[in-house]
């Protein structure tokens, strides 16, 4: 029997007090950045299970050295999101306008539920455990400021770093992995483009930003269509374009957002060049009396499945939870700021999906107001691959 098998015999014992968990995290859902009782409460429980916590740039993470041995970083995020919760669960959010549609709730419950048996097993492991809480991920700024804390040099540079998510697919249960690219690298792009005022009815004495913006929305097609290799993922969205107040007065702007996205990070930075030499090209087609201002803001990484680690920890999945358990992923469009941490410490990761609902329910995908996956077997599943992953590699029997 593996080291995992070994840990996970104590699963059934901790069951109660993880749903528990889960419950209140569920009904008590914060915001990004503003995670202050998730955050006490991750604390109170790592530091009753034995590790040494700090807290970093809004994150929590608790070391717990047990001899010699590699080191390991898990990361769960924490956040929710400014949704009202629709899913009419007994346990929904009681917060208004506030959920856990991204189902992070999952991932602090089984961090923790992983965390504690670790810790209830230090005969079956050794080598460092790093059990790491990021907030905020939905904003893209959680990862980021817990390595501007100084993450890297408070904590034992990690050998490798594993993170996890839960998903409409596969059935909840089941674990998928993905070598390579599994989720893209994302960039969001507020444009602000200048023209002239004037009234409705006398366009010739203004410059109109409405057709301008307009011109560069038509423009932008072709990155994708004509400039990416069509063998390559690529996404350009203009989600919204805002001008003017009334019908018969031109505006003297034009703003923008658009939203890229690529599994390459050449892609993604060709169609950030391509973007702007558009926008300034049709600016000076149109005489604009100002140049257009280009801002870069919630930036994702790209998570790219390091593929040594990927095999050893499907392989170590496999073991744990049965070979019919493990299935492999497709990649997905969305984006994660997890690969800020490894990539802050220059080591490889992997980054895994477990499934949220059941066989036959209806699905939501993240995000949405329904998104209600089932407690279990989620919970179970989330925290039985942590302990597969982690002991993958401080598991004795390595
Ligand atoms: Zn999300
Ligand atoms: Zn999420």
């Amino acid at each position: 029997m593996s080291a995992a098998q070994e840990v996970l015999k104590k699963l059934d014992a901790q069951t109660e007090w993880q749903e528990e968990l889960y419950i209140h995290l569920h009904k008590h859902p914060e915001l990004s950045m503003q995670e202050v009782e998730t955050a006490a409460e991750i604390t109170r429980r790592l530091e009753s299970y034995g590790y040494d916590v700090q807290q970093i740039g809004g994150g929590v993470v608790g070391v717990m050295k047990n001899g010699e041995g590699p080191t390991v970083l898990f990361r769960a995020d924490i956040d929710a999101l400014p949704v009202e919760e629709a899913t009419g669960l007994p346990y929904r959010s009681e917060v208004p306008g506030v959920m856990h549609a991204c189902g992070h709730d999952f991932h602090i419950t089984a961090g923790l539920g992983a965390a504690k048996l670790l810790a209830e097993s230090r005969d079956l492991w050794a080598g460092t455990y790093i059990a790491l809480f990021q907030p905020a991920e939905e904003t893209a700024e959680g990862a980021q400021s817990m390595v501007d804390d100084g993450l890297v040099e408070k904590v034992p540079r990690p050998d490798v770093a594993l993170g996890q998510h839960v998903l409409v697919a596969p059935v909840s249960g089941k674990v998928g992995t993905i070598a390579g690219p599994m989720l893209s690298t994302a960039a969001n792009i507020k444009v602000t483009v200048y023209g002239k005022g004037s009234h409705g009815s006398m366009p010739h004495l203004g410059i109109d930003p409405v057709v301008l913006a307009s011109s560069i929305v038509m423009r932008l097609q072709g990155i994708v269509a004509r400039e990416i290799s069509p063998f390559k993922f690529a996404v350009v969205t203009v989600g919204s374009l805002q001008a003017g107040t009334k019908s018969n007065i031109i505006p003297d702007r034009a703003v923008l957002l658009l939203n890229i996205r690529a599994y390459d990070m050449e892609v993604r930075d060709h169609m950030i060049a391509s973007i702007e030499r558009i926008v300034k090209a049709e600016c000076e087609a149109s005489g604009s009396p100002k140049p257009p201002e280009i801002e870069l803001y919630e930036m994702f990484p790209l998570t790219n499945n390091d593929a040594e680690v990927t095999a050893k920890v499907t392989a170590a999945l496999k073991e744990a939870l049965g070979e019919d358990r493990v299935v492999p992923l497709d990649p997905i469009t969305a984006s994660e700021d997890f690969s800020n941490i490894p990539n802050a410490f220059g080591i490889p990761y992997c980054y895994w999906g477990f499934g949220g609902f059941a066989e036959g329910q209806q699905t939501y995908p993240n995000h949405n107001p329904a998104f209600g996956p089932v407690l279990q077997p989620t919970l179970r599943t989330g925290t039985e691959a942590a302990v597969a992953g982690v002991l993958a590699y401080l598991g004795k029997d390595n």
